[in-house]
């Protein structure tokens, strides 16, 4: 008890639990876009406010993508978005709540297109890497037991091997243009990255604010799930009912309502997954089914 009260004395239980977002860059728009579909829009009261309010629960702080795992392991917002790439290269610990799977890339290593090395662990002793990742890129060798130097820099390592700064780099790789461009090689991974809703452990420990930051999860998963699924309505024969089944799956089966008819029809309404619809209205027609309609789902929340 005296513990909870000791923890909970620096969060007022009403004031809104402040989230770290990023100022720009690709990771900004999609974290926004994210709570507005979840019905949090942010609010700001200035045009290029740093501050705006998600909801009457939430406050945006806006930083750069970089700092948003130090604010968070420091208290200064209980919640935040960012690249799990830029949350592992902090090295500080925060709780990792949700993986909202957009900014999927990876951090790879690459060579210039005319080095003999196939693989990370083959750069010889004393390589030059240049990165903006130092501390993942340091480990990750060491682990290998590969002696390399790290140049760090803080963007654009792909032009530091043509300076001849650096031998090779450590970047960030998602369509993989850029690499080719600068005629540049892949010849490793050091992890896979996508953006993650991370908490501050301290907060994350007090029942109370624990709850306000589940519900969010909650909220953002549920948009982020119903991404992924259509809501599917047909009118089928009352007599293939069984055959129709089968096709449609539903999350507890689909859901049959009358149709006011003399009972030849029933309506079928399933949730089916985005990738199934086309298949499974094929199967439908081929059934009898007629009057298909399939729109977006907003939220589901099983
Ligand atoms: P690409 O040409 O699509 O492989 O993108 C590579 C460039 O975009 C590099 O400069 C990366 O630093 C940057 N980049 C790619 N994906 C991300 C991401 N998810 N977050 C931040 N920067 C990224």
């Amino acid at each position: 008890m005296v513990q909870e009260r000791s923890a909970r004395g620096e969060i007022d239980g009403g004031r809104p639990l402040r989230v770290a977002l990023p100022n720009k860059g690709r990771l900004s728009e999609a974290a926004l876009d994210l709570f507005e579909r979840a019905g949090l829009k942010a609010q700001f009261r200035a045009e290029r406010a740093l501050v705006a309010s998600l909801g009457s629960h939430f406050q945006a702080i806006f930083v750069r993508a970089q700092d948003v795992a130090e604010f968070v392991a420091d208290g200064a917002a209980e919640l935040g978005i960012t690249g799990s790439d830029l949350v592992a290269e902090s090295g500080r610990a925060t709780v990792d709540l949700l993986d909202l799977g957009f900014g999927r890339c990876r951090l790879a290593v690459a060579v210039p297109d005319q080095s003999e090395v196939e693989r990370s662990e083959d750069l010889p002793a004393g390589t030059r890497i240049a990165t903006s990742f130092p501390h993942l890129t340091s480990s990750f060798f060491e682990e290998l037991g590969v002696p390399i130097q790290v140049a760090p820099v803080s963007g654009a390592a792909e032009i530091a091997p043509h300076l001849g700064v650096a031998d090779a780099i450590v970047d960030l790789v998602s369509t993989g243009s850029t690499l080719r461009v600068h005629r540049l090689r892949e010849v490793g991974t050091i992890l896979h990255s996508s953006a993650h809703l991370i908490g501050n452990e301290k907060s994350y420990g007090d029942s109370e604010v624990r709850k306000r930051m589940d519900g969010l999860v909650a909220s953002l998963e549920s948009v982020l799930r119903a991404e992924r699924k259509r809501y599917l309505m047909a009118n089928v024969l009352r007599e293939r009912l069984d055959e129709v089944r089968e096709v449609l799956p539903g999350i507890s089966g689909p859901t049959i309502v009358d149709v006011l008819d003399r009972g030849t029809w029933v309506a079928a309404h399933a949730v089916v997954d985005e990738d199934r619809v086309y298949e499974t209205i094929s199967r439908l027609k081929a059934l009898g089914a007629e009057g298909i309609l399939v729109t977006r789902i907003e939220r589901l929340t099983p």
